[in-house]
C-alpha cells in the first residue's frame, strides 16, 4: 500500500517532475497509472471531496441541485456516497448555458479564469461549450500525453493530427503528442487526397481519425494506386468517435489495410478530448481514473450494474475546475473491467458498445449498430459497409439491412441474403427483415462519423 502522504504527493505533483526521462519510461506517469486500486480509490475519494466542495462553492446550479437533494458536499465522504447526488445530463448543460450565458451556471469559476473553450457540433440543438482553466488545460494535455504514450508513441515518432481544429475539443489533443516529444504535423480535417499527399510527404508513423475515415482513406489510396500498407509509413492509427475501433473484425480489417496497429480512444466534448484509450494490449480502454470517476448504471433505474454488464456510462470529473461534471450521463453504453491489465496499469478498462440513442429493440433484444457491424464484418463476401433502416410494423421495430459485396475475385453470391440472415440469427438471435446486397462502393462513405442508421419509424 502507498502511504497516504505519497498519495497526496502524487495528486499534487506534476508527472513531468518525477520519474526518469520520458524516453526511458514504460509509462508516462507510472506512479498514477499503476497505483494499486485500493490507493487509487482513496485518491479518488480525497479528490472527490475537494471537487464537490469547489462545485458547491463556485456553481450556483450545483449548490441548488445539492440543496434540493438534501445533501451537503461534506456528507459525501467517499465514492460510495456518490449515488446520493443527482445526475447531470446534456439537456441540463444546454438549458443552463442558455439561462446563464456564456458558460452556464454549472461553471464554478469566473470567466476571467477560463483560457480555452470548446464547442460541441450542436447536432442536437444549441452547441454546448466546455470551458477550461489554465490548470484544467494542462491536466487535459497531460492525460492526452499519457494515452498517446500507452499506444507506444515516443519522441522518435511523427504524428499527423487529422482531427478538426474548429472549436472541436479533439483539436488541441495534438499538444499532448507534442508533450510526448513526437514531431507533430497539424493537418486538421483536409480532403482525403490532401491528407494522402501529406502522408506521402511527411511519412508519419501515427495518425488519429475515425474508424470509417481510416477505412475510406485506405480505399481512396488504393483507388489512386497507392498501397497503404506498402507505400505509406503509418504503423499506428488512433481512432475515436465511433465504436468500430473496439469491434475486433473492424479493427483487424483496418489494421490489415494499413499494416498498422489500431488503438481506440474515447472522449466527450463536455470533459476532455480523450478520457480513455487502449494500451498496447488492445483489450478495452483504460479510463484516466485520477481525473474521472466512473459509474455504469441501468439507464432506466439509475442503479449501478455489476462489472461486466452493459450500462450507461456516468462520469464525474475529479479535477476539472472550470466546470465540474458531477454524475454526467454520457449516453454511451459500456461494460467495465476493474481486473488488472497485462500492461500493468490498474485503471479500469471500458468496452464501448454504442450510444443509448442509437440503440433499438427487436424481439425484446437491445441492438446497437455495433452489434450489426460485428455480424457484417464476420462475412467475408461483404465489404464491411452497411446501412440499417428502421421501420415500424404492427407497433414493433423491424430493420432492413443494406450491405456491399466485396470487390475482388467474383464470389458465389447467390443465396447471400439468406446466409446473412442466418448469420444474424445465430449471432444475435434475430434477423433483418430484408437484406439488399449492393455492388462495392455504393453506400456513402463518411469523412467523420458514419451515418449507419436511417429511422423511418415515424414515416
Ligand atoms: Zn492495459
Amino acid at each position: 500500500m502507498v502511504p497516504p502522504r505519497t498519495v497526496a504527493a502524487l495528486a499534487a505533483s506534476h508527472p513531468a517532475t518525477r520519474g526518469p526521462q520520458p524516453a526511458l519510461r514504460r509509462y508516462w506517469d507510472e506512479g498514477i497509472e499503476t497505483l494499486p486500486r485500493h490507493d487509487l480509490e482513496r485518491l479518488q475519494s480525497s479528490l472527490l471531496r475537494e471537487h464537490l466542495d469547489h462545485a458547491y462553492r463556485g456553481s450556483r446550479w450545483y449548490r441548488q441541485a445539492f440543496d434540493a437533494a438534501g445533501v451537503s458536499p461534506g456528507e459525501i465522504r467517499s465514492v460510495a456516497d456518490l449515488a446520493r447526488l443527482p445526475f447531470v445530463d446534456k439537456r441540463i448543460v444546454r438549458d443552463r448555458q442558455v439561462a446563464a450565458p456564456l458558460l452556464g451556471d454549472l461553471a464554478a469559476v469566473d470567466e476571467r479564469d477560463v483560457v480555452y473553450v470548446s464547442a460541441s457540433s450542436g447536432s442536437t440543438g444549441v452547441p454546448t461549450l466546455s470551458p477550461f482553466t489554465a490548470e484544467d488545460f494542462d491536466h487535459f494535455q497531460d492525460v492526452q500525453a499519457r494515452l498517446f504514450w500507452a499506444t507506444g508513441l515516443r519522441p522518435q515518432d511523427r504524428y499527423c493530427h487529422a482531427l478538426n481544429f474548429s472549436l472541436f475539443v479533439g483539436g488541441p489533443d495534438v499538444i499532448g503528442a507534442q508533450r510526448v516529444g513526437a514531431l507533430c504535423i497539424w493537418a486538421g480535417t483536409v480532403p482525403a487526397d490532401r491528407l494522402l499527399f501529406l502522408f506521402q510527404q511527411f511519412q508519419p508513423t501515427t495518425t488519429w481519425t475515425t474508424p470509417s475515415y481510416a477505412w475510406y482513406l485506405g480505399e481512396t489510396a488504393r483507388a489512386q494506386g497507392i498501397d497503404p500498407a506498402r507505400d505509406l509509413s503509418l504503423s499506428r492509427i488512433i481512432v475515436a468517435g465511433e465504436p468500430g475501433g473496439s469491434i475486433p473484425a473492424t479493427r483487424r480489417a483496418i489494421e490489415d489495410l494499413w499494416d498498422a496497429d489500431l488503438y481506440d480512444f474515447y472522449g466527450i466534448s463536455d470533459i476532455f478530448g480523450a478520457s480513455a484509450g487502449m494500451c498496447q494490449e488492445k483489450d478495452g480502454l483504460h479510463l484516466a481514473e485520477d481525473h474521472h470517476l466512473l459509474e455504469v448504471i441501468d439507464p432506466a433505474t439509475g442503479a449501478e450494474v455489476p462489472d461486466g454488464q452493459p450500462g450507461e456510462m456516468v462520469l464525474t470529473t475529479l479535477r476539472k475546475r472550470a466546470r465540474p461534471m458531477i454524475r454526467f450521463r454520457t449516453g454511451d453504453v459500456v461494460t467495465r473491467d476493474r481486473t488488472p491489465c497485462a500492461c500493468g496499469r490498474t485503471h479500469s478498462r471500458i468496452y464501448i458498445r454504442g450510444r443509448t440513442d442509437d440503440m433499438f429493440i427487436v424481439n425484446g433484444v437491445n441492438v446497437f449498430p455495433s452489434d450489426v457491424e460485428v455480424v457484417v464484418r464476420s462475412i467475408e463476401e461483404l465489404s464491411g459497409e452497411y446501412r440499417i433502416t428502421l421501420h415500424r410494423e404492427n407497433h414493433l421495430t423491424r430493420f432492413d439491412l443494406e450491405v456491399e459485396e466485396r470487390k475482388g475475385p467474383s464470389l458465389p453470391t447467390a443465396g447471400l441474403p439468406e446466409a446473412i440472415r442466418a448469420a444474424f440469427r445465430s449471432r444475435l438471435g434475430l434477423a433483418p427483415r430484408g437484406v439488399v446486397v449492393l455492388p462495392d462502393g455504393t453506400l456513402p462513405r463518411s469523412v467523420h462519423k458514419a451515418k449507419r442508421v436511417v429511422d423511418r419509424r415515424q414515416d
